[in-house]
C-alpha cells in the first residue's frame, strides 16, 4: 500500500501539485509569523478582522466558563444548547428569514443540505465554478446534476428546458470563492421562480460582505425574500467557525430532519456559537469594518491592474491573479514568501488545469501601506515577466 501512496505522490510531484502546510505561529492580524517570519497576510477570509476582535473572544471564554468545551453529542441528543437556540434566533434576524439552522462547517452544511433537498429522479442545476463542497453535495445527493456555464444564464435556461425533473434545484456560490465575481442573481431568481426550482446561493464569502449591511448577495441585489435557501459560513467574515442555512420555518424543521451532516455530527462547541454570536453584533455596530474592507478591495485590485496583472473579473476583497502554469505559480507563491508577501498558490483540482493563480484577499485589517508593499512585491516579479 505504501508504495501506492509513494506512486500518487511522485504523479503529483511531477504535475507540480504537491501541497505543503504553512505553520502559523502568532495570532490573527494583517501580517502573522510563520516559520519564525513576520510576513504580510494575504490570503485570510477573515474579512472583518473579527476573529481576534475582544468582544469575540469575552463571548467565547465566558461560555467556555459556563458550559465547558465540547457538546458532547449531536443537536438532537444532549448537544443543544440555549447558545445553540440563540445563534440561529440570531441569524434568522440578521438574515430577515423565518429560521435558520447551524452546521458544524460550511463543507457540512453543503454536503447535508443538497442531498436534503433533491435526490433520485431530481435534478441539481449547478454553476461550473462552484464550491467543491457544492459539487460533493451534488454527488452526495444522487439527483442528476447539470452543470451550466459559469454565470450564464441563458445556458442555465436551456438545460431547465430541456431537464424537467421531479424537484429542481439550483445551486450557486453568491462570491465565487477563487474568482471574486458574483453570481448574477437577479436572472437566478428569475429562472428560479419562472420554471418553478428551488434557489440555493451559498454565501460563504457574502456573509458580512456584500450589501450595505452585510446581509450577503440577496440584500446586495435588492433580492432580499427571493432566495428561499440562504446558506453561508461563519469561519470566514464572522470570524469564528461554523454555518448556517436560514430560510422558512418549514424548511429549516425539514433539514432538521433530512440532512445528514446535521442529524450524525457532534454539535459546535457552545463557545463557538457564542462567539459568533458576538461577531453578529460587531458586524452591525461597526460598519466601519465593512467600509474599510471595500476601500481596501479597490486600492489591491487597481494597484495590481495597474501593474498589467490579469485579476480576472473579480468584483470583491477576493482578487485572483492570473498565472496559467501550476509550476509557476507555486514559484510565484515562494517569491513572494521571500519578499515577506504571503499568497498561496491555486492549483488544480481547485482550479480547471492551466487557469492556476495566486489567490490574495484582503482584509479590513490591511493598511495602506501593507497594499502597497504588496502591490510592489508583484509588481517587481511582473517585472522580471514571470507572469506573462
Ligand atoms: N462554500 C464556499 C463557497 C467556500 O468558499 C467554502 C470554504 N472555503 C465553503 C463552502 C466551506 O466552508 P467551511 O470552510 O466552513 O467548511
Amino acid at each position: 500500500m505504501d508504495s501506492f501512496f509513494e506512486q500518487e505522490l511522485g504523479r503529483l510531484e511531477e504535475q507540480d501539485l504537491l501541497r505543503t502546510l504553512r505553520r502559523i505561529e502568532s495570532g490573527p492580524g494583517p501580517s502573522v509569523m510563520i516559520e519564525g517570519r513576520q510576513v504580510l497576510l494575504l490570503c485570510s477570509n477573515d474579512y472583518l478582522g473579527l476573529s481576534g476582535h475582544p468582544a469575540l473572544r469575552d463571548a467565547a471564554a465566558a461560555a467556555m466558563e459556563r458550559y465547558g468545551f465540547g457538546s458532547g453529542a449531536a443537536r438532537l441528543v444532549s448537544g443543544n444548547t440555549n447558545l445553540h437556540e440563540e445563534l440561529e434566533e440570531r441569524i434568522s434576524r440578521f438574515k430577515g428569514a423565518e429560521a435558520a439552522l447551524v452546521f458544524n462547517s460550511g463543507y457540512a452544511a453543503n454536503t447535508g443540505i443538497i442531498p436534503a433537498l433533491a435526490g433520485e429522479g431530481d435534478a441539481v442545476f449547478s454553476d461550473s465554478l462552484n464550491h467543491a463542497s457544492i459539487i460533493d453535495g451534488c454527488r452526495m445527493s444522487r439527483a442528476r446534476t447539470f452543470v451550466y456555464r459559469h454565470r450564464d444564464i441563458d445556458h442555465l435556461e436551456t438545460l431547465l428546458r430541456e431537464h424537467p425533473g421531479r424537484r429542481r434545484l439550483i445551486v450557486t456560490d453568491g462570491v465565487f470563492s477563487m474568482d471574486g465575481d458574483i453570481a448574477p442573481l437577479p436572472g437566478l431568481v428569475s429562472l428560479a421562480e419562472g420554471y418553478d426550482a428551488l434557489l440555493m446561493v451559498d454565501d460563504a464569502h457574502a456573509t458580512g460582505v456584500l450589501g450595505r449591511r452585510g446581509r450577503g448577495t440577496a440584500e446586495h441585489f435588492g433580492l432580499e425574500g427571493r432566495v428561499p435557501v440562504q446558506m453561508g459560513t461563519l469561519g470566514k467574515a464572522f470570524g469564528s467557525f461554523g454555518a448556517y442555512v436560514a430560510g422558512s420555518r418549514e424548511l429549516i424543521r425539514y433539514l432538521m430532519h433530512r440532512a445528514r451532516s446535521f442529524l450524525f455530527s457532534t454539535s459546535l462547541p457552545p463557545a463557538v456559537c457564542a462567539a459568533s454570536i458576538a461577531a453578529i453584533e460587531v458586524i452591525d455596530a461597526e460598519p466601519w469594518r465593512r467600509e474599510q474592507l471595500w476601500s481596501n478591495r479597490e486600492r489591491l485590485a487597481l494597484g495590481l491592474a495597474a501593474k498589467d496583472l490579469i485579476i480576472g473579473s473579480t468584483e470583491t476583497p477576493i482578487i485572483p491573479v492570473l498565472v496559467g502554469d501550476a509550476g509557476r505559480a507555486r514559484m510565484i507563491s515562494d517569491r513572494l514568501f521571500a519578499e515577506g508577501v504571503y499568497a498561496p498558490s491555486i492549483r488544480p483540482p481547485t482550479v480547471p488545469s492551466g487557469a492556476s493563480r495566486i489567490r490574495t484577499t484582503v482584509t479590513a485589517e490591511h493598511r495602506g501601506e501593507d497594499l502597497d508593499r504588496a502591490i510592489a512585491a508583484f509588481g517587481a516579479l511582473a517585472d522580471e515577466g514571470l507572469f506573462s
